[in-house]
């Protein structure tokens, strides 16, 4: 699948300090230094396209793309890769609802995630893979797990065995209960007669009447959504045997906790006998004027939407950094307008030739993001620099501070 445009970032001067970057891992429930490598691998989970791109996914996508930036700036090479799921049912109900064939659904609401990925300057993954072209990635997978004793049918359809993993849960922290409730929520059938397990998730789904299908060793049918993750992760990032882990970080929205990314790792783990991410990081949700945003509730806010009523894609982005990225946080028009102030006062001390000094600040700034990217922080540092350059401080270097901001927040003023 065709990618985003490259995205281009300033270098920065080599006398500023790197410290490792810290970040908060789901699965160990801390914050924990990520060790400094040449090479890191980096999986974040696409959107299956039908409401693309709204301000949660452009979150989340801003969240992993200061990571990038960060871990590149430390002159590591990022391998990035990130999947669409460009088939699965929700994809199929949505085409289904509206009446429209679902793959010219899929691709229009693609070109427009491309779109907006572009306009909010995030850098591109270099694999961005769908689930249809990952099919036979997938069935060499479930052979795999077949080789493991991990696989059953029922019918045709085939299951992942969840207790092959011995560690399975050990990312997600949930009673059963709560994983019961949360499966059948998000896609799951724990109540599938036959199912060993009602956890066992589905692998590979048989092609049903009216639906979609392609051929396969495993008959004609369509993967499911987890070991898509699975099987691309896998390949793409290409795993260095000599590591302790798979990759070093696997990605998304809080809302992948469980069961995507539990049963993605179980998959991995049992097909490969070896842990899958070190770290599991999350974003938090985006809700609207103090309710949660939604499908359901029908208040999902789009970027293309705010971007034709003629707001910045800049100001976007800057809106989703005032608060940190693990934070559950409300989008409302204060926001919007707080960082449209914001940003007008930035450029304008940025053009100027004298300002306050900068290169404190640039270390300071470098240091908040390397806290689990305390962008709050980062925001405070800045206001206070506007401050001191509206009294009157000089000796700053305002070109350098706006690569730094262009080159670790994405924003290009
Ligand atoms: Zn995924």
């Amino acid at each position: 699948m065709k990618s985003w445009p490259e995205v281009y970032t300033p270098s920065i001067d080599s006398k500023y300090h790197f410290p490792e970057i810290s970040l908060f891992n789901s699965a160990s429930r801390k914050i924990e230094v990520l060790p400094r490598k040449n090479r890191y691998r980096m999986y974040v989970c696409g959107i299956t396209p039908y409401d693309s791109t709204h301000l949660g996914h452009a979150a989340t996508y801003i969240a992993f793309d200061l990571i990038n930036r960060y871990l590149r700036a430390m002159n590591a090479e990022v391998a990035y890769v990130q999947n669409i799921t460009d088939i699965d049912d929700p994809l199929l109900e949505r085409a289904q609802r509206d009446g429209v064939d679902w793959q010219e659904l899929a691709n229009s609401q693609i070109d427009l995630f491309r779109s907006d990925m572009t306009a909010l300057h995030v850098i591109p993954p270099k694999y961005y893979i769908g689930a249809v072209e990952a099919i036979p990635l997938v069935t060499e997978k479930i052979q795999e797990l077949q080789d493991a004793e991990a696989i059953y049918s029922i019918n045709q359809d085939l299951y992942f065995r969840i207790h092959k993993d011995p560690e399975f849960g050990s990312r997600s922290h949930l009673s059963e209960d709560d994983c019961l409730k949360i499966f059948a929520e998000r896609g799951g059938d724990p109540g599938r007669i036959g199912k060993e397990h009602p956890l066992d998730s589905l692998v590979w789904l048989a092609q049903r009447p009216n639906e979609p299908g392609w051929p396969s060793i495993h008959g004609q049918g369509r993967p499911g959504w987890h070991i898509e993750c699975c099987a691309i992760a896998l390949k793409y990032l290409e795993p260095d045997s000599s590591e302790d882990f798979l990759i070093d970080i696997q990605g998304g929205g809080s809302d992948l906790i469980f069961p995507h990314h539990e049963m993605s790792a179980a998959q991995a783990r049992v097909s490969t006998g070896k842990k899958f991410a070190r770290m599991y990081v999350h974003t938090g949700m985006i809700g609207l004027n103090g309710e949660k945003m939604s499908k359901s509730l029908g208040n999902l806010q789009f970027v293309s939407s705010l971007i034709n009523t003629g707001v910045s894609p800049m100001i976007i982005r800057c809106a989703l950094l005032m608060q940190r990225y693990s934070k559950d946080r409300m989008w409302n028009d204060e926001l919007l307008e707080n960082a449209q102030i914001f940003m007008d006062k930035l450029a304008l001390h940025l053009s100027q030739t004298e300002c306050a000094p900068t290169q404190e600040l640039i270390q300071n700034i470098i240091e908040a993001l390397s806290s689990n990217l305390d962008t709050e922080s980062v925001f405070f540092l800045l206001n206070n620099w506007i401050k001191e350059t509206e009294v009157g401080a000089v000796g700053g270097n305002p070109g350098e501070l706006s690569r730094t901001l262009d080159a670790l927040l994405g924003l290009a003023i």
